[in-house]
């Protein structure tokens, strides 16, 4: 599908769940969380549906996300189905990592192609103090999980914070020397909870300079399909695996932007910043026909924003809705 700019839209990002197993401070808050209702999140019927759509449509990527999507019940069935959806060439899944190491084996069989594992620092006390939960030696059990299940080209996602985890820059990058890993740099987006809470992005140009200091200059990878996203690519010399940038505040990538997100409501958003969208599960919930749902989202589709507005004086498409609440 194409929007009104002729951007390719080929890549959604479904989230699952608005429940997760930690409280990571620039996401989520401790408490005071509204929690959606059972009967507000899409049932597994209802996003195969949605997955059926946009397919029909030329979607070929569908990627599972939350809150954190591992945590909500029947989840392998729903990978196994999506992977069946004629038209869905590739299906992945983004993670805190928490429950890696009883299920990586689960996600493999069940036909996932490769995951994403959220991890901002190798620091005990750093990663409480970032998601008020003593979960990393459960992550890096889960990480050594995904190898022995036979996952190739796992990304570890890394949101840099100054004075939080600026020392874990190049340890995480490490990860990628003997193992074919992809590390990717992450900048902090003023969604949400993040900037009220006091964290402060480390620019992508920083975090660059942090690693030739550590690694010597860093060498462009080859450039990639654009299903994969927008990181750029840097493979130091005697690495095997990747190193990405993904230098979120610039929008950069807005005008090459390939993705869709579609909400644990249903609500299809046409760009993380924007509130921009389509109430898709009113409209199935009011008997909505394949057709007329796959005409509903191209039509929605044809709207999407040009880029996003985070550090524009404009805020008012602004979105409420806090980045648990979107899948990222
Ligand atoms: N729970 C899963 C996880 O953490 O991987 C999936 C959902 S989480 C919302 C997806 C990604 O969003 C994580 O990699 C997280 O670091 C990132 N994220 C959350 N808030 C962010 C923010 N304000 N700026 C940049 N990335 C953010
Ligand atoms: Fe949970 Fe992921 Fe948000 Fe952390 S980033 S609170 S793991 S949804």
């Amino acid at each position: 599908m194409y929007d009104d700019l002729g951007r390719h839209i080929e890549y959604v990002r479904i989230s699952v769940t608005d429940l997760c197993n930690l409280r990571c401070r620039y996401c989520m808050p401790e408490e005071g969380i509204a929690k959606l209702r059972h009967e507000d999140i899409l049932t597994f019927e209802e996003i195969l549906r949605l997955t059926g759509c946009f397919a029909r449509l030329g979607a070929r990527k569908i990627r599972l996300t939350g809150g954190e999507p591992l945590v909500r019940q029947g989840i392998l069935e729903l990978i196994r189905a999506i992977k069946q959806v004629p038209g869905i060439e590739v299906a992945v899944l983004t993670t805190n990592g928490v429950l890696l190491p009883q299920m990586a084996g689960k996600l493999r069989q069940a036909g996932l192609d490769y995951i994403n594992v959220s991890l901002d620092t190798l620091d005990e006390e750093t990663f409480f103090r970032l998601t008020r939960r003593p979960s990393l030696p459960a992550v890096l059990s889960g990480l050594a999980a995904l190898k022995e299940a036979g996952f190739r080209h796992t990304r570890i996602n890394c949101v840099p914070l100054r004075g939080i985890n600026e020392q874990d820059i190049p340890r995480l990058a490490e990860l990628a020397r003997r193992e074919e890993v992809n590390v990717r740099f992450i900048e902090l987006m003023p969604v949400g909870c993040a900037y009220e809470t006091g964290l402060e992005r480390i620019p992508m140009a920083e975090v660059r300079k942090i690693l030739e200091e550590s690694f010597g200059p860093l060498q462009e990878a080859k450039a990639r399909e654009s299903l994969w996203g927008p990181a750029e690519y840097v493979r130091p010399a005697g690495f095997a695996g990747k190193i990405g940038f993904i230098d979120a505040m610039e929008h950069k990538f807005c005008s090459s932007c390939n993705r869709l997100r579609l909400t644990a409501e249903g609500f299809l958003k046409l760009c993380l910043h924007s509130s921009a969208g389509l109430d898709l599960r009113g409209l199935i919930r009011q008997g909505a026909t394949d057709e007329e749902l796959t005409r509903a989202i191209a039509e929605a589709v044809r709207r999407k924003p040009a880029e996003h507005r985070f550090s524009a004086q404009e805020q008012r498409e602004r979105d409420s809705r806090y980045m648990y609440q979107v899948g990222g």
